[in-house]
C-alpha cells in the first residue's frame, strides 16, 4: 500500500497512518471499517471499551485481505487491570475479533492510583511471548510511568498511544519515547475535528498546498515521525485522511503550527483518570 510503516523497536512494521474507530457502533463499525480497508487503510485502531471488535472482526474477515497485511490494534480496559484479568480480558479480545493474533495490544491508561499497570504489563508480556500479540504496548502513559515500567518489567513498550494534535504536541513525551526507542502514536490527532480544523494558521497551510486542514494536520503529524489514527465515517473524508503522501509542509509552515500548542488537553489527564 501507499502508506509507509515505521519499524517498531522488536522489528515489527506498523502502517504510519491507520484509522480509528472510537464512537463507531459495532454494526457500523462493519461497514465503517470495510470503507476504510477499500479507501488502503491497512492498521485499524480499536479497544475493548470501544463495543465494536466484533464488527471490526468481521470486517477484515470480510476485505479477504491475507492478514499479515492488515495491522490490528486493540486495548485492555481499565476494569481488566491485573495479570490474570488482564489474561482473560486478551482471550475475549480475540474471540470477539475472531482472530488468532493481535498485532499490537496496549494497556488503554496507566490508572496509577490503583497501582495496577506493572502486574498488567506483566501479562502482556507473556502474551507476547505466546506470540498472540506481535507487539506491546501502553497507551496514556506518562514519562513518570513508562520510567516506573521501565525499571520494572523486561519488554520495552513499542508504542505509546497518546493525545496529540497541533494544539496539544507533547515534546516532553515525544522526546521521551524517542529516547527510549517507543514509537508515538497520536490520538484524536484531528483534535476531534472540532477548533483545529477550522483554525486559520491551517486555513491558511491547506489554501497553499491545495489540500484540506485535515490533511495538513495529517502532514505534521507524518513529518514529526508519529503514528496518526485518524476517525470518520464519512466515506469521502476517510479517502481525504489517507491521501496525504502526495505534498510535504516546509520548515516555515512546521514552524506556523508550533504556534498553535494551546496546552490544553481535550481528554482526561492520565495522571487522575481512574473510571472504569
Ligand atoms: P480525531 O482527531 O480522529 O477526529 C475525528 C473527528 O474529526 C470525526 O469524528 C469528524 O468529526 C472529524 N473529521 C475527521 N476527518 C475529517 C476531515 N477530513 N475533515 C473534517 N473533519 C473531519 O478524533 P478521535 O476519534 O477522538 O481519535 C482518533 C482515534 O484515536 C479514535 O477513533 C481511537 O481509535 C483513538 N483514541 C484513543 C484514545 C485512547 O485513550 N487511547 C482516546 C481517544 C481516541
Amino acid at each position: 500500500s501507499k502508506v509507509p510503516s515505521l519499524t517498531l523497536n522488536n522489528g515489527i512494521a506498523m502502517p504510519q497512518l491507520g484509522f480509528g474507530v472510537w464512537q463507531i457502533e459495532d454494526d457500523q463499525a462493519f461497514t465503517t471499517v470495510g470503507q476504510a480497508l477499500e479507501a488502503g487503510y491497512r492498521s485499524i485502531d480499536t479497544a475493548a471499551i470501544y463495543g465494536n471488535e466484533a464488527g471490526t472482526g468481521k470486517a477484515l474477515a470480510a476485505s479477504g485481505i491475507p492478514r499479515e497485511e492488515l495491522f490490528v490494534t486493540t486495548k485492555l480496559w481499565n476494569s481488566d487491570h491485573g495479570h490474570d484479568a488482564a489474561l482473560r480480558a486478551f482471550d475475549t479480545s480475540l474471540g470477539k475479533l475472531g482472530l488468532e493474533y493481535v498485532d499490537l495490544y496496549l494497556i488503554h491508561w496507566p490508572l496509577p492510583s490503583r497501582d495496577t499497570y506493572i502486574d498488567t504489563y506483566k501479562a502482556l508480556e507473556k502474551i507476547y511471548a505466546d506470540g498472540r500479540a506481535k507487539a506491546i504496548g501502553v497507551s496514556n502513559f506518562q514519562p513518570a510511568h513508562l520510567e516506573r515500567l521501565l525499571g520494572e518489567t523486561s519488554v520495552v513498550p513499542a508504542v505509546n498511544q497518546i493525545e496529540l494534535h497541533p494544539q496539544f504536541p507533547q515534546a516532553d513525551s515525544r522526546a521521551f519515547h524517542a529516547r527510549h526507542n517507543i514509537v508515538t502514536e497520536a490520538w484524536s490527532p484531528l483534535g476531534q475535528g472540532k477548533g483545529l480544523l477550522e483554525h486559520p494558521t491551517i486555513a491558511e497551510l491547506a489554501a497553499k498546498h491545495g489540500r484540506t486542514p485535515a490533511q495538513v494536520v495529517l502532514r505534521w503529524h507524518l513529518q514529526l515521525g508519529n503514528v496518526a489514527i485518524p476517525k470518520s465515517v464519512t466515506p469521502s473524508r476517510i479517502a481525504e485522511n489517507i491521501d496525504v503522501f502526495g505534498f510535504e509542509l516546509d520548515d516555515a509552515d512546521l514552524a506556523a503550527l508550533a504556534g498553535l500548542d494551546s496546552g490544553n488537553r481535550l481528554g482526561p489527564d492520565p495522571a487522575t483518570f481512574d473510571v472504569g
